[in-house]
């Protein structure tokens, strides 16, 4: 039986995968500081003897005792409207947070996967993104604080690859979506979902003609397993190639919560990449891996879910934490 870190286990991808590693049979001890994650993700856990969790920023210290096999190094505020608003956590927990954390597996002899992401790309002038492209990112703009912070983290995590020899994976998330988004988190889909449930026209930023490609969590999470039980070293894209203008996805989401509020326009935010969609030869070839849930499954059992929760949720306007975290 593996004995496995996840950093950033409250929050969305985390708790997905904590949920996938322990299905697996491993004993794991989440991490989180929860500024950003919730531990309603991972409330069903802590009955299960397998699961340990630490209230932890892994920006500061991190420390676990025994013996360890691997590492996720999963924590970081992920939707652009968290790191504007906590742009200097978000530099943090990508550079010191995953020295800290290439530190323990070092000490520990134990692999470790960073969550990477589609945004190393920025606004990506080769169109779909091989992982071989380096990107197109503007490093003083207002997701610099993200973007920079991942690539450094690929940087610093090759580097410990490289010089001591830590066994190391490096995953490209590409869009994700699925239960345990934050409703608020302002990223398309919950934001879509959220002003649909609340009567709300549906709010479009732009012409809508930018694309994205979503990939439910559930592909996603296995795409990460495979990765993390192969010896692949180089980054690989994990995401679903299916691409969508958002405008498209605006009227499926109409069609889907079947909502009579109208779409409205508003401006684009600054650097918005203006197409995305992985391109996933790699993980095909290495991983024997691509996705199987389709747009309209996924988006079905995500509306379900969003329309279950309590309707306080749906006017929860900031997250809770946000004014008393230090900087
Ligand atoms: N977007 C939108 N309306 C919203 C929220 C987002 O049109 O209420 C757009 C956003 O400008 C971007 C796309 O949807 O072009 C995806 O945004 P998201 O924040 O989900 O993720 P990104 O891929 O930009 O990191």
């Amino acid at each position: 039986m593996k004995r496995v870190v996840v950093t950033g286990a409250a929050g969305f991808l985390g708790s997905h995968l904590c949920d996938r590693l322990i299905a697996e049979g491993c004993l794991v001890v989440g991490i989180d500081n929860l500024i950003t994650g919730d531990l309603k993700n991972i409330e069903h856990l802590f009955e299960n003897e397998r699961f340990s969790f630490q209230k932890n920023d892994v920006s500061n210290f991190v420390h676990v005792s025994g013996d360890l096999d691997f590492i996720f190094h999963f924590a970081s505020p992920a939707s652009p409207i968290d790191y504007l608003k906590i742009p200097i956590q978000t530099l943090k927990v990508g550079s010191l947070g995953i020295h800290n954390c290439l530190g323990l597996a070092k000490d520990k002899g134990a692999g470790l996967m960073i969550a990477s992401t589609s945004e190393v790309y920025g606004d990506p002038t080769v169109h779909p993104q091989p992982e071989s492209y380096w990107g197109n990112v503007n490093p003083v703009g207002p997701r610099g604080v993200y973007d920079e912070a991942k690539r450094f983290q690929e940087a610093i995590t090759m580097a410990y690859h490289t010089y001591h020899g830590v066994d190391t994976r490096i995953v490209r998330i590409f869009n994700t979506y699925g239960p345990r988004m934050r409703l608020n988190d302002g990223r398309v889909l919950p934001a879509f979902i959220g002003q649909a449930l609340r009567g709300e026209d549906l709010t479009i930023f732009g012409d809508g003609s930018q694309t994205r490609s979503f990939c439910y969590v559930d592909d996603l999470v296995d795409g990460i397993f495979k990765l993390s039980q192969s010896n692949h070293h180089q980054p690989v894209n994990i995401g679903n190639p299916d691409e969508i203008t958002i405008k498209q996805f605006a009227e499926e989401i109409v069609k889907l919560t079947g909502t009579s509020q109208k779409i409205i326009y508003k401006d684009l935010p600054i650097d918005d990449p203006k197409q995305r969609r992985p391109d996933i030869t790699k993980a095909k070839e290495i991983l024997k891996w691509a996705p199987k849930v389709s747009r309209a499954e996924g988006l079905k059992i995500t509306y379900d879910y969003f329309r279950s929760l309590p309707e306080e949720e749906l006017y929860k306007k900031d997250h809770k934490t946000f004014e008393n975290y230090s900087k």
